[in-house]
This record gives C-alpha cells, sequence and structure tokens, in this order.
C-alpha cells in the first residue's frame, strides 16, 4: 500500500520483526542498527549491505548475525570473506549481490543507500511488496512516479524516514486529503544560511559538511549546505503527499525543533516537533505501526527559548528554484537534476570544482539536455547516465 492511497492499515507486527538494511555503514544505516541494539529480541536481520568499508559491515554483521551481507565493490569481496570466514554467514559482492539483499525475504527494509545508486535495490524490496523506510531521497527524485506507481501495483508499505516527510506524515490526514491545503516544509538553511556569495565562492568541503544541527552524510550535508537537499525534498514530498508544487512550501526554521507542518482548510497547523536527532523518525518506522523508545534528547523548549523562520533566499541558494523547476517540468528533469548534482558534489567534495560551481552545473546540464518522458525504469537509468556524462564534461572544464 502507498502512503497516497489513504491512511496505511497495518498488519500486526510478529516478533521478532525481520530487517534488512540497505545501506548499514551510513549514518542513517549506523542510526538504525543503534536502534536494534537497543530493543533486543524484537528484530533479526536479514540482510546488510555497504558500499566499500568491509571492517565496519563485518563487526556489524557479527554482533547482528545477518544471513547475507553484501558489499557492492567487487574489490572488497575477498576482504569481507576473510572478515567473516567461519561466522556461518552468506557473503557476496558486486551490484547484484545488493540488489539480492533486498530480494530476501525480509518484512521490512531500510533503503539507506546514498543517491540513484540505491534505485535497483529499493524498487527491489518495494517491488516484493515490503514495508520500505525510505531514506533514499534520490530514488524518488529520479524515478517518483515510476516508483509510486510500482508501490501502488506491488502493495508495498512506503514509511518516510527523511525528517521532514516523516513529520508530514504523522500529521497528514490520509482520510481527508481534500481539506489539506499546503505541506510547509522547514529547512535548517544549512552552514551558509547568513554567508553572503562571494564567501560561499570560497567555501571549503570541510565547511560545507560541517552543519549545524545534524550529523549526517558526507553528500547530504553539501545539499544542506546548497540548499538542494530542500529541493530534492519538495520533489520527495510531492510525490510522497500528491501534492502540487505550489502547495509545498519552504521555511527557513534555523532551530531544526519542527520539522515540518501540514495546514488544513479550516486554519489549523498540524507539526511534528522533536530534537534534530535521525534515529526519531528511524524510530517511527522501525516500530511502526507502534512506537518504540528512542535515546534522543528531549525537547525542552523553555531551554530553547525562541524559534525563529526565515523565508529561504532565491539569490543566494538556486539549487532550490532550479528543483522546483525540474518538478514543474517532469518527465526526465528531476532525474537529470538528481544525477548532475551527485557528480557535482562528488566532483566539490574532492577539491575540484567550487561550492557556487555545484548550482552551475547542475543548471547547464538541465539546460543541454531536453526534457523528455520517462516511460520505465530503463529510461531512468539512461536519463541518469547521461546527464552524469554531460555534468562530467561541465565540471572537467571547471576544474
Ligand atoms: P552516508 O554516506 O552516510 O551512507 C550511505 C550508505 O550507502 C553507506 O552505507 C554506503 O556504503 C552506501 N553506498 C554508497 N554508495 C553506494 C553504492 N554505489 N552502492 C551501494 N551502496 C552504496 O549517507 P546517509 O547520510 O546515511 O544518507 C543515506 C540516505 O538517507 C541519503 O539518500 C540521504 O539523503 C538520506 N537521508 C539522510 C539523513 C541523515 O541524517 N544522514 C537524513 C535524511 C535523509
Ligand atoms: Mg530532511
Amino acid at each position: 500500500m502507498a502512503v497516497t492511497s489513504g491512511q496505511p492499515a497495518p498488519a500486526p507486527i510478529v516478533a521478532p520483526r525481520s530487517v534488512t538494511i540497505l545501506g548499514s555503514t551510513g549514518s542513517v544505516g549506523c542510526q538504525t542498527i543503534d536502534l536494534i541494539d537497543r530493543h533486543p529480541g524484537k528484530y533479526r536481520v536479514e540482510a546488510l549491505t555497504a558500499n566499500s568499508r568491509v571492517e565496519l559491515l563485518a563487526e556489524q554483521a557479527k554482533r547482528l548475525r545477518p544471513r547475507y551481507v553484501a558489499v557492492a565493490d567487487e574489490r572488497r569481496y575477498r576482504d569481507l570473506k576473510d572478515a567473516l570466514s567461519g561466522e556461518g554467514i552468506e557473503v557476496a559482492a558486486g551490484k547484484a549481490a545488493v540488489t539480492e539483499a533486498a530480494e530476501r525475504p525480509a518484512e521490512w527494509v531500510m533503503a539507506a543507500i546514498v543517491g540513484a545508486a540505491g534505485l535497483r535495490s529499493t524498487l527491489a524490496a518495494v517491488r516484493r511488496g515490503a514495508v520500505v523506510a525510505f531514506a533514499n531521497k534520490e530514488c524518488l527524485v529520479c524515478a517518483g512516479e515510476l516508483m509510486m506507481s510500482e508501490i501502488e501495483q506491488r502493495g508495498a508499505t512506503l514509511l518516510p524516514v527523511d525528517s521532514e516527510h516523516n513529520a508530514i506524515f504523522q500529521v497528514f490526514e490520509f482520510d481527508r486529503r481534500e481539506a489539506v491545503e499546503k505541506l510547509i516544509v522547514t529547512a535548517s538553511g544549512g552552514p551558509f544560511r547568513e554567508w553572503d556569495k562571494a564567501r560561499m565562492a570560497q567555501a571549503s568541503p570541510s565547511q560545507a559538511v560541517a552543519h549545524p544541527n545534524w550529523d549526517m552524510g558526507a553528500k547530504i550535508s553539501v545539499d544542506s549546505a546548497t540548499m538542494m537537499n530542500k529541493g530534492l525534498e519538495v520533489i520527495e514530498a510531492h510525490h510522497l503527499f500528491a501534492m502540487p508544487e505550489e502547495r509545498i512550501e519552504v521555511l527557513v526554521h534555523p532551530q531544526s525543533v519542527i520539522h515540518s507542518m501540514v495546514t488544513y482548510v479550516d486554519g489549523s497547523v498540524l507539526a511534528q516537533l522533536g530534537s534534530p536527532d535521525m534515529r526519531t523518525p528511524i524510530a517511527y518506522a522501525l516500530a511502526w505501526p507502534d512506537r518504540m523508545d528512542a535515546p534522543s534528547q528531549r525537547l525542552d523548549l523553555g531551554a530553547i527559548g525562541k524559534l525563529t523562520f526565515e523565508a529561504p533566499d532565491p539569490e543566494r541558494f538556486p539549487a532550490l528554484r532550479l528543483a522546483r523547476e525540474a518538478l514543474k517540468s517532469g518527465g526526465n528533469a528531476p532525474t537529470i537534476l538528481n544525477a548532475a548534482n551527485e557528480v557535482a558534489v562528488e566532483r566539490f567534495l574532492a577539491g575540484g570544482i567550487g561550492f557556487l560551481d555545484i548550482a552551475e552545473t547542475v543548471e547547464e546540464t538541465l539546460s543541454r539536455m531536453p526534457n523528455a518522458a520517462l516511460t520505465c525504469i530503463e529510461d531512468v537509468h539512461a536519463f541518469d547516465a547521461e546527464a552524469r556524462r554531460i555534468a562530467g564534461e561541465i565540471v572537467a572544464s571547471r576544474s
């Protein structure tokens, strides 16, 4: 069942719930494991996957005893195999092995791979009708309509993990969606919220990943600094809640206490609040439809004292406009936006281009590729690859 088709009617959880974590070595993956560790006997791990960090992956596997462990980077197969020898855990490597991890029969799957690289495996979990905790927003950005229709057809359940979408999910009246007026997606504003453009032009990768409120992976941290993250989240919200672009507002809220809001036709505004700790939305998804204890710091509004809000600045943060335009264009535009952004962020993190080059690379890539429809997942892969090729040329010319 998709969240768009009405209030999800969950089946009762049978303990232990079987779970698979795609991207277990990342920020979201490790926080998911932290919660599982704190609830012994409640979860049984079917499979874990990582890109290349086999030491951490093997350590996780020895503790959680999954049946299957996959590393995407085939060159790391031997190291993983050696680290887990004699443990009775099946070990595999390569992209297909990661997809196989998603295909294995876990009731609940955390999709926490970063970027479009997570598309095949996330889709595999959706196609077998699993409950999918969705952190990997790039999947919804590059293949949103196709992904949502697969979820609908296959009877999969999609639980948003991104803190904003999880907040909206918690206060969204699915049975009365006609009474929803708009969504207000909050944004911290990132580390450069108060920087002028000349200063941003000189920003280093370490400054860009130093997020004021959240501790996250490098890619999403840079996206927060450019505010492309919020652009991706507008697209994500559009798909998850079937809301048109013009009814999704972005509001900068530097304290990251209100994680997002839904306004209703009677003037009511419903919000979800909490300290900025991903373990709260992850716990919501992990325990859904129940709730579980999470160690997130409890909110002390008296100590915080003041919550502030401001409109995003489109001049300093053009990425947000680019994402909105891509959503309005539809078809392959969000796929191109996402792929070009991934290439540019990677090159920025490697010290190859400047911070302002990221959004410019995305804009130029979009301008060089004609708008076209996406009819199947293969189209997504083809436009993604083409956009990466063009963005690669653009960043090379700027390096
Ligand atoms: P991360 O970089 O910390 O971890 C990414 C994970 O994906 C790692 O386990 C890595 O091994 C795996 N991975 C990377 N490339 C891969 C590839 N080519 N094939 C297979 N596996 C690969 O990222 P993160 O911060 O945990 O973010 C994961 C996803 O969750 C992203 O889509 C991000 O936007 C989203 N998200 C993260 C946060 C957060 O607080 N970190 C919050 C909201 C949403
Ligand atoms: Mg978010």
